[in-house]
């Protein structure tokens, strides 16, 4: 019997008092982290709380709260892409003109550090009501351009097969809508929350469903994940892989090939790197962008073009996403490089064509 001191492995942690018991954090910190506390949600869930060896790697830097979330860079900002300016109901976000964003909680598995959400997500409130629910959908029913609808949040899959359920019945309802996508943490950070019922009520007759699993090292690829993914292929759902570039945690090309190998061995297609969203108190994540271009183009011919994703920057104040390259053809567009840098001519030339 552990005596009653001992902490568990098996809750998640929220606190900073549970962060200094579990050794996660300083006691001399504790002041700063319980300010930390006011302004951003800490949830370190089982999983996760096993794979951190040190607070300081790759898995403890993305979910242990830190000091340095107090200070704001200058150019740091609350909305940081723009989100709040592009919503014309609760719950909605709509900045291209076939799809929109619908976040209908904003309660996530554990809280990102580095999330460009993190003034947003939080265990308290963020799901929509009845009645701001319905308002969103109506939003969607009368925008016939709208062909895809991205459930964000917070984390949809944190929902209850039935409260899930339900809202996709409603979007299968509307005939515009062709395709649905998810983004979630869930089946690596929580996979005990894949279940036969969440994936019934994941099943759609008439729409395409895509899901795109958040994940930044390999290591977030464990057993039990890795078999909640399985399940979730097996349910003839394609999964996609999105990362966020981080200082620390996948700065290397080591530590990327490592993770688009493991989402391509486990039936994942890495499609974006995100650039780091500039939002408040993340700047010891930043990695600059020609640093981005030059890891990528060392991973250019080293594994297989499935495990390549689009580096991609949300222009901060809501412009959209542009990829980031690295670009392998001459501006002039004489000559071409290949993976090891060695530049070769275009044949036939590839001439301006003048405008
Ligand atoms: C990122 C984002 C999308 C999805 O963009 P894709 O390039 O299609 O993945 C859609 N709407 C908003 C508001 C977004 O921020
Ligand atoms: S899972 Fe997504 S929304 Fe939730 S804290 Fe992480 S980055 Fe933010």
């Amino acid at each position: 019997m552990p005596s009653r001191s001992s902490p568990s492995r098996n809750e998640t942690l929220r606190t900073p008092g549970a962060l200094i018991e579990h050794g996660l954090a300083r006691p001399d910190d504790r002041a700063a982290l319980e300010r930390v506390a006011q302004d951003y949600a800490t949830a370190i869930p089982p999983t996760f709380l096993h794979l951190i060896e040190r607070p300081d790697d790759p898995i403890g830097l993305q979910v242990i709260p830190s000091p340095d979330e107090l200070e704001m860079a200058p150019y740091e900002r609350e909305d940081p892409i723009g989100d709040d300016a592009l919503s014309p109901v609760p719950g909605i976000v709509h900045r291209y003109a076939d799809r929109a964003l619908l976040k209908p909680l904003l309660i996530c598995p554990l809280y990102c550090r580095f999330c460009f959400r993190r003034e947003h997500v939080g265990p308290d409130g963020g799901l929509l009501d009845e009645a701001a629910l319905e308002r969103a959908l109506e939003w969607l029913r009368s925008h016939e351009a709208i062909r895809e609808v991205i459930l964000t949040g917070g984390d949809p899959l944190m929902l209850s097969p039935r409260r899930l359920g339900y809202i996709l019945r409603e979007l299968e309802n509307i005939e515009h809508i062709t395709t649905v996508r998810i983004h979630s943490r869930v089946p690596l950070a929580a996979p005990e929350r894949i279940t036969d019922d969440l994936m019934d009520a994941m099943e759609l007759e008439r729409q395409a469903m895509w899901l795109v699993v958040h994940a930044n090292h390999e290591r977030e690829f464990t057993e039990t994940g890795r078999a909640a993914l399985r399940r979730i292929v097996r349910r003839g759902i394609p999964v996609l892989g999105q990362s966020v570039l981080l200082r620390g945690v996948n700065d290397s090309v080591s530590a990327l090939e490592g993770l688009f190998r493991a989402m391509v061995e486990n039936r994942m297609k890495p499609y974006y790197l995100h650039q780091l969203d500039p939002a408040p108190g993340t700047s010891r994540f930043y990695v600059p962008i020609t640093e981005g271009r030059r890891l990528l183009a060392g991973l250019r011919g080293r594994v297989t073009g499935l495990a390549w994703p689009t580096y991609v920057l949300d222009i901060p104040g809501g412009h959209g996403k542009v990829p980031l390259g690295p670009d392998y053809l001459e501006t002039e567009k004489r000559t071409v490089s290949d993976p090891s840098g060695k530049r070769h001519t275009l044949l036939p030339p590839d001439t301006h064509s003048g405008n």
